[in-house]
């Protein structure tokens, strides 16, 4: 990444760390995925029971093998058969920690979520003890507005693809506001403070993560 947006993801990310935390949530900014993970690390404790969604920066991040390897209880929803799954989420629906990220994030600290099941908003919401989000700056947008047209115009058509369903934007790549038995737009999500104080753990991230 070049100097300058080194330099404005960091005193963005910090003024954003800022609001976040009079939302009383528990952020952080670190300028690369290693250092976030360092942190995570720190925070997770080898005898925690982790589970976590369909996060592609969770995925992609190595996280997972790490708290695996450091000895955490890792139980992946998407490893059991989709016949099997929603009893294995709710046998892990209280772990220790839930691992996220968002679809979409506004300068003031505002968290928007957009989900098909309902399972990972749900965990976000309430639930697990404790909840872990590495959101890359690229997630961070000027304002409400702005961070519903991400969601709805970006990130939804996009996670799309990544899934054998039948609608408009798997096909198109652009969301065309459907009813299709398999939107995976069912319910968006406005997270507006953490209650209680300090569950939700966001850690920003200075480089671009997910989508
Ligand atoms: S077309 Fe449907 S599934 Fe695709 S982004 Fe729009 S509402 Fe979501």
């Amino acid at each position: 990444m070049q100097k300058p947006m080194i330099e404005r993801n960091r005193k963005a990310g910090e003024s954003v760390v800022t609001a976040l935390r009079m939302r009383h949530f528990d952020a952080h900014y670190r300028a690369t995925m290693e250092e976030a993970l360092a942190l995570a690390e720190s925070m997770i404790p080898a005898d925690a029971e982790v589970t976590f969604g369909g996060s592609m920066t969770v995925q992609d991040s190595g996280l997972i093998s790490r708290l695996a390897e450091k000895g955490c209880a890792v139980f992946d929803r998407g490893s059991v058969p989709a016949a099997e799954r929603a009893k294995f989420v709710e046998e892990h629906f209280f772990a220790d920690w839930f691992l996220g990220s968002v679809n979409a994030m506004s300068e003031d600290g505002v968290l928007y979520n957009m989900d098909g099941n309902g399972n990972r908003v749900a965990s976000y919401i309430y639930g697990p003890k404790n909840v872990l989000l590495l959101v890359g700056m690229n997630k961070v947008v000027q304002n409400e507005q702005a961070a519903i047209a991400r969601v709805r115009g970006l990130a939804a058509p996009t996670n799309a693809q990544r899934f054998d369903i039948d609608t408009p934007c798997r096909k198109t790549g652009r969301c065309a506001d459907c009813k299709s038995p398999d939107c995976i737009c069912a319910t968006m999500t406005t997270m507006r403070l953490c209650r209680p104080a300090g569950r939700i753990h966001i850690i920003l991230v200075g480089e671009d993560w997910g989508f």
